[in-house]
């Protein structure tokens, strides 16, 4: 991913400057492309730009200890990419097939003198979830920000379709892991701690091919909503964030039709999928103080599009 703005048509963003969002990066349609589950970053023409030369730090996270499940690709690597630059130490969660993706993030988390903790492993298992918040506690030393946001998508045209083993795949994966990743984190998360759900679009305005998953990111908001309630008197904070159309590889290894992927993001208002290096400032901002008074909120980036 090192090499990600290289493939964009436009890679401009930057912390204090102002580019149009229109123009910004590669626009659809785009070129045809499959990959097997879970999908590589690294093999996506255009390769998503995670914020590897754009995103520049300022201390807001100095000391803070966090982990990003699916760190390895897409959003949650352009969070933990953020999270370094900022100061924090970043342990990633993600499935040993995508240990190209992960060694790349990893080798950018310490570049900036950050310490970088792999835990791969699939969290369908809980006492995977379980040991992957035990020995990020252990390497980094304690935990102040979990985020949630490794997820499994399959597009699926007929509900006659959907089997009961995709149901449970996307389920186990987006609803049960959280949950047993965050029970195993509470005892070590103080007050001033962060919790942050990746949800979706798809949980207000769920697509007619995504049955299973949008139920599921439906979950992750009320998810969200609950805990926050019940950790706001200890300090402790949570929200979700529910990202509209991303190009990540999520959607080229079955997150969409093929069709759809050639047009994806061309129907927001912007006109384009957004990438991963411009939702990264929201999960920042949400796990770092800047956010302190936000709790059991739902914060959107879609291009447009809404979260209602
Ligand atoms: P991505 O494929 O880059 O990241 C998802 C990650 O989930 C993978 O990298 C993988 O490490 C992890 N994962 C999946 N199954 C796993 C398993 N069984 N065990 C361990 N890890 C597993 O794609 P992304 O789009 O960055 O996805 C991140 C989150 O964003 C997901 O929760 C997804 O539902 C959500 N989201 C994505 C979009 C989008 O358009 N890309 C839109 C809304 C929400
Ligand atoms: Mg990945």
């Amino acid at each position: 991913m090192t090499g990600a703005a290289s493939a964009q048509a436009r890679p401009t963003a930057q912390i204090g400057s102002s580019p149009n969002p229109v123009d910004q990066y590669t626009r659809p349609p785009f070129d045809r492309q499959t990959q097997a589950v879970p999908g590589l970053a690294g093999k996506m023409v255009p390769r998503p730009d995670h914020g590897e030369t754009s995103y520049k730090g300022s201390g807001r996270l100095a000391g803070r200890k966090a982990l990003v499940t699916g760190g390895d690709s897409g959003i949650g690597c352009a969070a933990a990419i953020a999270f370094a630059r900022e100061g924090a130490d970043v342990a990633i969660g993600y499935l040993p097939f995508e240990e190209a993706d992960a060694a790349e993030v990893l080798a950018l988390i310490r570049a900036e003198g950050r310490k970088a903790v792999a835990v791969p492993g699939d969290i369908r298992e809980q006492a995977f979830c379980e040991a992957m918040v035990a020995t990020a506690v252990r390497e980094l030393g304690g935990l102040d920000i979990l985020v949630n946001n490794a997820g499994a998508q399959q597009s699926v045209a007929d509900l006659v379709d959907l089997t009961a083993e995709q149901f449970d795949t996307t389920f186990k994966t987006n609803v049960y892991a959280p949950f047993w990743i965050t029970k195993a984190a509470l005892p070590h998360l103080k007050p001033r701690a962060s919790i942050i759900i990746t949800a979706s679009v798809q949980a207000f305005n769920p697509s007619a091919n995504l049955i299973d998953y949008s139920q599921t990111k439906a979950a992750n908001v009320a998810f969200a909503k609950s805990l926050a309630k019940q950790l706001g008197p200890k300090g402790i904070r949570v929200n979700a964030v529910a990202p509209g159309p991303f190009w990540t590889a999520l959607q080229p290894s079955g997150g969409q039709s093929q069709d759809k992927l050639v047009t994806f993001g061309a129907d927001t208002p912007l006109g384009r999928p957004g990438q991963p290096a411009e939702i990264a400032p929201l999960y920042m901002t949400l796990a770092s103080a800047e956010a302190i008074y936000s709790s059991r909120q739902v914060f959107g980036a879609s291009g447009g599009t809404g979260v209602d």
